[in-house]
């Protein structure tokens, strides 16, 4: 299974100057031959080789450029021809499924979003990545062979070698076998990993991580993860589970969390954690205006009904946002005392809700809590790319693999080279 599945071959592209040249198309383009050869500090007779192929495989074009003098002669300039295959990305949390299908720069041609109403078991939920992934290829009319990768960035605990979403603590669904069961399904080379780390991928290629070599994502959402790139690679530690920040205890007194164990920090900060102080608070009488939604429209307390109470300026709302804040902070001043990071990039529409109610105690915690020496530089900023990050890094994981090592899948366990 190769990469370039119309080519036939996959000669010259295992070639890291094929890859390096490729990558600067990417990144610079539009772009000569003469440039190419300057920066590589390849010979020209080399680069018009290996252009050349990259020109035959469709994923290069030229077009005409500016000349310089007037009535000079105008260069040919090389750029990406970047509908001529596409990536597909899957974000698979346990409230939703959104898959999408992106063109090589990285843009979404189609997007579907799938909202899982009711737990789902193992098997529906492979049903559900397949089907996602049958509709935007539909939708679309675009080919499998067209289809270079499909990255998955998966909640919970992953092994991104094998491909299996070991453990999804919220659905208690264990050992969900994702790359096998799309490839046999699509033949296409899938990637997988999990969602917050494919987040991180996603703010260091377009977001707030560019051209940043340390940073953290913290997310939270239903559960809290943090994806963790340290000196440009994202880090997954010995078993893969690194960043799991959301299960480090905060209180060992605490209350019981979805993992088992007592006041980890999931069970202090995250949406459901929110939902259940809000609920306690309810049932102690506190004054909120949640409580007069809920007897007028006789409804459930929803994570939606606290962010709107938040905005209307719910002082009992905002006291709870706040104190989330606090527990936060503390979280991210451990990472930055560990990780020592130059900016640290919050995901999670609780950072829009909460607004400054949440993160100023956030930001005082980590002042109090981090080193004197660093804690002053480090920049704490939330995400421009919000959830949508997640889908965005899952095919960047495709991406990643054509831009900067030129390496193709195979079915077995890890990459190799093609031929
Ligand atoms: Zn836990």
């Amino acid at each position: 299974m190769t990469f370039i599945p119309q080519t036939g071959s996959f000669e010259g592209m295992k070639s890291l100057n094929k890859t390096a040249i490729l990558n600067i198309i990417r990144l610079k383009g539009p772009i000569s031959r003469a440039e190419i050869a300057k920066m590589t500090k390849l010979t020209p007779p080399t680069v018009g080789s290996i252009v050349g192929e990259l020109i035959d495989s469709k994923m290069v074009i030229e077009e005409t450029g500016e000349s310089k003098s007037h009535g000079g002669r105008k260069p040919i300039m090389l750029t990406i021809n970047a509908s001529s295959y596409y990536v597909i990305g899957i974000y698979g949390a346990r409230e939703i499924i959104h898959t999408v299908i992106a063109t090589l720069d990285g843009k979404i041609s189609y997007s579907n979003e799938e909202k899982l109403s009711t737990p789902p078991t193992k098997d529906e939920y492979i049903d559900l990545l397949k089907n996602g992934v049958e509709k935007v290829l539909q939708q679309k009319r675009i080919k499998q062979n067209k289809v270079l990768g499909i990255g998955v960035g998966m909640h919970g605990l992953v092994d991104p070698q094998k491909g299996i979403s070991i453990f999804s603590p919220h659905l208690h669904i264990e050992n969900i076998p994702i790359k096998q069961e799309l490839e046999s399904a699509f033949d296409i080379p899938v990637l997988v990993d999990n969602d917050v780390r494919t987040l991180a991928l996603a703010e260091s290629w377009y977001g707030e991580g560019k051209d940043i070599s340390n940073f953290v994502c913290l997310s939270v959402g239903l559960g809290i993860g943090s994806g963790i790139m340290l000196n440009g690679e994202i880090y997954t530690g010995q078993y893969h589970s690194a960043g799991e920040i959301g299960h480090t205890v905060v209180d060992i007194n605490g209350p019981r969390c979805q993992c088992g164990n007592y006041g980890c920090l999931e069970a202090y900060a995250s949406e459901l954690a929110i939902i259940s102080r809000v609920k306690k608070g309810l049932r102690l009488g506190r004054s909120t205006i949640i409580n007069d939604w809920i007897k007028e429209t006789d409804s459930q307390l929803t994570i939606e009904m606290v962010f709107d109470a938040a905005e209307k300026g719910d002082a009992f709302v905002l006291e709870v946002l706040e104190e989330t804040g606090r527990f936060l902070g503390i979280a991210v001043a451990n990472l930055i005392n560990i990780l020592t990071p130059s900016k640290v990039i919050l995901e999670g529409r609780i950072f829009e809700a909460g607004g400054n109610t949440l993160l100023s105690p956030l930001k005082e915690i980590i002042k109090k809590s981090s080193l004197r020496s660093y804690s002053d530089d480090v920049s704490i900023v939330t995400s421009d790319l919000g959830k949508k990050g997640m889908v965005i890094g899952a095919f960047t994981l495709v991406l990643k693999e054509l831009y900067t090592t030129g390496k193709v899948l195979t079915n077995g366990d890890g990459y190799v080279v093609d031929g």
